[in-house]
C-alpha cells in the first residue's frame, strides 16, 4: 500500500493515513475506496493510528454499542493528537460513515478534537474536504447529485492484488424498505443502483488484475435495478449472468438480500450459474408474523420458508445464513419461540444475531413495550446456542467431502494457506513441502476436508483444479 514520491520534493513527502472501519462489509469496502483516493493524494496507509497524520474513523450506527465505540476511540485519539502537536506535528481526525451521517455537527460539539465529519455519500470529496478541515471544522453530510463512484478512482492492479484474490464490488446502496428498527434508509439514503456498464467495467478490471472472486455488495443488493446502455433495466440475476461470462472470474457472491426481492430469476441463477457460489445470506430477523409486521419487514415467516424451500429444491447443498433481532419491542415468549421454530425448520449454516437496539429517528424507537435487558440477554443466548449447534453440524457435514477452495492468505502456521470453500467456510491446508505460500494464493484447488477445529475446517490438497495451474497470486 506504499505510494512512492520523489525524495527531493519535500512538498510531496508521503503523509500517513490510518482508516479504522466499524460495522458491515460495505464499510470495509468504503474504507478501501477512501484509501485508493488518499493514495492518489499522496497518503500512504499505516496500521498504526498513533503514527498517522490523518485518522479516519469509518463508523457504524446500526446499534447503539457500535455508535458509542466511536466516542471512546476519539477520546484516545485526542490524547495522541495533543502529544503530536507538542512535537510540532499536525493530526487531522475525521469521522466518516453512518454515525457521521446521523449525527453531523453534533459530533464536533461533543468531541471538538474532530476536524472533519463526512457522510458515506461524500467520500469522493475527501481531498477538498481535508484541505478545508485544515482551516476550520468541516462537515459534509450531503446526499450529492453527482455519483460518488464516478469520482472515486478505480484501484490500481497493484492495490487490488495487495487486497487478495477475493474482492468487494458495490452495485447498490441505500434502502427504501424502512424496516421500523433500522437506520440505514436515513444514513445511507434512498436505494440507488449503479449503472450496468460501470459495474461490468469495474468487474472486468478486477478480473484483469487477477481477482478470482467478487462479492457484490449492497444494503439491499437483490433490489438491484441498474440501467444498461440500451436503457433496459437489469435485475441482479441479469447482472450475475453477465458477470459470470467474464474470463478469469471464478466465483460470484452477493450480500445482503431482502426476502421480498428474492425473485424467481435470482433463485434460478443459483441453479444455472456455476460461478454463483452456493451461499445465500437472507436475513429473516424474526419468526413471528406479529413481530415481522411490527418490524415492517413486508414478508411473513411462511414467505421466507417458501423461498428457502424453492432455493434448496434447485441447489440442495446451498448454505443459508441469516440475521436475527431478539427483544424487539413487544416480543413475547411465544414470539421468540416462533423465531426458534423457524431456525429449527431452516437449519442455518451460520447466522448473525443481535439484541434489539433502539435507534434515534426510527419508528420502533418511538414504540413503548421495551423488552427487559435480562430477557433480551437470555433470548440471545438461547438463540445463539441453537445457531452454533447448527453451524457445527453444517461444518461437520463437510468432513470427508472434497470441495474447491480459493486460497486467499497465509494460514496461522508456517507452511499453511487459508482459503474459503464455496459455502464461505474458512479452510486451512498445509501446502506441499518446498512450495512458496505466495505461489498458492489466488489458486483454487480441490481440498478433502479432514477435520473441524474451533473456527475453521482443515483439509488436504487433493488436486489443483481450474485456475490452479495458472500460477500464484504474486507471480
Ligand atoms: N438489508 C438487510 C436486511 O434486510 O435484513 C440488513 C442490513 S443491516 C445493515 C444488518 C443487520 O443489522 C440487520 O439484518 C439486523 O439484523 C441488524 N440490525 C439493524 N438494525 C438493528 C437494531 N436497531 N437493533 C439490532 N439489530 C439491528
Ligand atoms: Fe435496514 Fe435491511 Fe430493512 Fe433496509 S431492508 S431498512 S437495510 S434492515
Amino acid at each position: 500500500m506504499t505510494v512512492q514520491f520523489p525524495p527531493d520534493n519535500p512538498e510531496r513527502r508521503a503523509k500517513r493515513a490510518h482508516i479504522k472501519s466499524f460495522g458491515c462489509q460495505m464499510n470495509v469496502h468504503d474504507a478501501e475506496r477512501m484509501a485508493d483516493l488518499l493514495a492518489r493524494e499522496g497518503y500512504e496507509a499505516t496500521e498504526n493510528a498513533d503514527d498517522a497524520d490523518l485518522v479516519i474513523l469509518n463508523t457504524c450506527h446500526i446499534r447503539e454499542k457500535a455508535a458509542e465505540k466511536v466516542y471512546s476511540e476519539i477520546g484516545r485519539l485526542r490524547v495522541r493528537k495533543e502529544e503530536r502537536a507538542a512535537q510540532g506535528k499536525e493530526t487531522l481526525i475525521a469521522v466518516a460513515g453512518c454515525v457521521a451521517q446521523a449525527e453531523g455537527g453534533e459530533i464536533i460539539r461533543r468531541a471538538p478534537t474532530v476536524d472533519l465529519v463526512v457522510g458515506p455519500q461524500s467520500y469522493h470529496r475527501l481531498p477538498d474536504l481535508l484541505k478545508d478541515a485544515r482551516g476550520r471544522k468541516t462537515i459534509d453530510t450531503d446526499f450529492p447529485d453527482e455519483d460518488k463512484f464516478d469520482h472515486l478512482p478505480l484501484p490500481s492492479k497493484k492495490r487490488l492484488m495487495a487486497r487478495g484474490p477475493s474482492a468487494f464490488l458495490t452495485v447498490q446502496e441505500g434502502c427504501d424498505k424502512f424496516c421500523s428498527f433500522c437506520v440505514v434508509p436515513f444514513t445511507r439514503g434512498a436505494e440507488v443502483s449503479r449503472p450496468v456498464e460501470a459495474v461490468l467495467a469495474e468487474a472486468n478490471s478486477m478480473a484483469e488484475a487477477g481477482v478470482k472472486e467478487i462479492m457484490l455488495l449492497g444494503q439491499n443488493v437483490n433490489a438491484y435495478h441498474g440501467v444498461a446502455p440500451d436503457g433496459s433495466v437489469w435485475s441482479l440475476a441479469g447482472l450475475l449472468e453477465s458477470l459470470s461470462e467474464i474470463d478469469g472470474l471464478a466465483r460470484l457472491r452477493y450480500a445482503t438480500s431482502h426476502p421480498r426481492d428474492m425473485d424467481e430469476a435470482l433463485i434460478l441463477a443459483h441453479r444455472d450459474l456455476p460461478k454463483l457460489m452456493p451461499y445465500l445470506h437472507l436475513p429473516v430477523q424474526a419468526g413471528s408474523d406479529r413481530i415481522l409486521r411490527a418490524m415492517n419487514r413486508k414478508h411473513k415467516a411462511a414467505d421466507y420458508l417458501r423461498i428457502i424451500e424453492r432455493v434448496r429444491s434447485l441447489r440442495p447443498d446451498i448454505a443459508i445464513t441469516s440475521d436475527f433481532i431478539v427483544g424487539f419491542p413487544g416480543e413475547t415468549d411465544a414470539d421468540f419461540e416462533d423465531t426458534m421454530r423457524i431456525v429449527r425448520e431452516v437449519g442455518f449454516a451460520t447466522a448473525y444475531s443481535f439484541k434489539y437496539s433502539a435507534r434515534p429517528g426510527t419508528k420502533a424507537a418511538e414504540a413503548g413495550d421495551a423488552v427487559p435487558e435480562a430477557v433480551k440477554t437470555a433470548r440471545l443466548h438461547a438463540l445463539q446456542a441453537l445457531l452454533l449447534e447448527q453451524q457445527n453440524a453444517f461444518n461437520a457435514a463437510t468432513i470427508g467431502r472434497t470441495v474447491p477452495v480459493l486460497f486467499e492468505k497465509p494460514g496461522r502456521h508456517a507452511g499453511q494457506v487459508a482459503g474459503k470453500s464455496p459455502y464461505l467456510q474458512a479452510v486451512h491446508v498445509d501446502i506441499p513441502k518446498g512450495d512458496e505460500i505466495s505461489a498458492w494464493l489466488g489458486r483454487i484447488a480441490d481440498v478433502r476436508i479432514t477435520e473441524l477445529r474451533s473456527n475453521s475446517l482443515h483439509g488436504e490438497i487433493v488436486s489443483p483444479v481450474g485456475e490452479a495451474d495458472r500460477g500464484g497470486w504474486a507471480a
